[in-house]
């Protein structure tokens, strides 16, 4: 047999269903919490809309997976618009008193050959569970999927619209928030939006889900983020506050790839990976001069371009320009559409990464030690940008135009200055403390008992 003739594993005695928003962002450490509790012992039931459910190939074959109706439309879904998507879903899944949702969950919680439901834990911008799990008798759990200090922030707006700070504005970009140090208006969640009242709306909402659930799981660590998990703690009435992050680490899921094969060739330190999520895109102008910046900087590097990567050209990645594999001698360049990332960063070949701040991508990079080149667009990538520059001191960001020079010169400055160095420093210190929380007894194996705890509670 598989396993040697051990005996039989315990038969789960408990289950807990997942509910992620449907973005790679947030499927990936909603699977991860997923793995670590199964990893406990416990069974594990997916939920999933049918926009971009998660490739059946990619599903673990120990959860179930469960497809729930979201109601967006074709067209909002072809858009790309995040806020309108989540808006049409959360507006589609409420109708009827979530009626949809509900039939689903009762299903779910009917099927006798599952142990039973513990919770559910959902996503926070999924603001319609909470009403469709009480009805059926499922307590809830929130995971949020950007940092601590992201909810703080988010948590604060009210005292913040109060003071003047937001909606933000131009002349006041530059503004210290004083009562949220380090961030300025520009950092904050919103500044990058225009639909401030709607978001608003949204926000006070994602609060309140908070703080009537059991309890509230970001994916961060002690270490990392202190000072604003006690925050939350104080200023919040969030019954349980876990941080059991990075998610990612606690999962022992990993592919392996051609990529790593071009890497394994590659001195240690000298790679550059470039990567800007699963969402964010340029226009063609702008994936020149990364190209010609990338080319010229003399640097190797691993750059994803997924296909939609280039505003104006969903239906294929943009050529690269003429010239730029013959100006990227050697085969020291690599541009591919999807990297492993994790995989990419835990490599000895890499020794930076540009990245646009995604959370996930912030904490990866921190959990290799890799030292990053910040270019942030939009949401929470602003905020973490900040923290990584002026609390943790491990990248640098790449402010104003995008222009080949100018990227350039922040490669060499990562990849072969003094001041790179210091952050790879600081970033390998970082990886250390990542180390210590996962080990027994550190504070997200903590936070993972505690959840277990609960779970086997209910
Ligand atoms: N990712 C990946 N391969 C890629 C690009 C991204 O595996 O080529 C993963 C990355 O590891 C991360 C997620 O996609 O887990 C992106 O999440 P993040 O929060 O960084 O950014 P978002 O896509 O939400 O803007």
């Amino acid at each position: 047999s598989s396993n040697g003739g051990a005996p039989p594993p315990p038969p789960r005695r408990r289950r807990v269903l997942l509910f992620p928003l449907p973005f790679q962002g947030h499927i990936n450490p909603m699977l991860h919490l997923g793995d670590a509790l199964h990893a406990r012992g416990l069974a594990v039931t997916v939920l999933h809309t049918r926009l971009n459910a998660p490739d059946p190939a990619l599903r673990r074959p120990e959860f179930r997976f469960v497809p729930v109706p979201d109601g967006v439309p074709r067209d909002v879904a072809a858009s790309g618009d995040v806020i309108a998507i989540i808006g049409a879903m959360n507006a589609a899944m409420e109708a009827e008193g979530a009626a949809a949702l509900r039939a689903v969950l009762l299903a779910v919680l009917a099927d006798e050959a599952q142990p039973p439901a513990a919770c559910i834990v959902f996503d926070a911008n999924l603001l319609a569970v909470p009403a469709a799990a009480a009805v059926v008798g499922l307590r809830t759990l929130v995971l949020r999927t950007a940092s601590a200090a992201c909810f703080r922030c988010l948590a604060a707006y009210p005292m913040l619209h109060q003071r003047g700070y937001l909606p933000p504005q131009e002349s006041k970009l530059y503004m210290p928030v004083e009562e949220l140090p380090p961030l300025r208006v520009k950092d904050l969640f919103y500044s990058s939006l225009s639909n401030h009242d709607k978001m608003r709306g949204l926000l006070a909402r994602g609060i309140e889900a908070v703080k009537s659930s059991s309890g509230l799981v970001i994916n961060t660590f002690d270490a990392l983020e202190a000072a604003e998990l006690e925050r939350i703690s104080a200023e919040l009435n969030v019954p349980m506050l876990l941080a059991p992050g990075p998610l990612h680490k606690l999962s022992k899921n990993s592919r392996s790839s051609t990529i790593i094969a071009w890497l394994d060739k590659m001195p240690s330190r000298s790679v550059l990976y470039v990567s800007f999520g699963s969402l964010a895109s340029m226009d063609a102008g702008e994936f020149l001069e990364v190209a010609w910046g990338l080319a010229n900087s003399g640097h190797r590097f691993l750059w994803v371009v997924r296909p939609d990567s280039v505003r104006g050209s969903s239906d294929g990645p943009a050529g690269l320009p003429d010239g730029f594999e013959a100006a990227v001698d050697d085969g020291r360049g690599k541009v591919i559409r999807w990297a492993p990332q994790q995989e990419v960063l835990a490599h000895r070949a890499v020794g930076g990464f540009w990245t646009h701040c995604g959370w996930n991508s912030t904490l990866e990079s921190i959990g290799e030690g890799v030292p990053m080149i910040c270019r942030p667009q939009f949401a929470d990538q602003m905020m973490n940008t900040r923290y990584v520059v002026k609390v943790w001191g491990v990248g640098l960001e790449l402010e104003g135009e995008l222009e080949r020079g100018r990227i350039e010169r922040a490669v060499r400055k990562l990849m072969e200055g003094r001041e790179g160095e210091e952050m790879r420093e600081r970033a390998v210190e970082l990886k250390e403390k990542v180390a210590d929380c996962l080990k027994i007894g550190g504070s997200s194996q903590i936070a993972i008992d505690k959840l277990v705890n609960y779970i086997h509670s209910a």
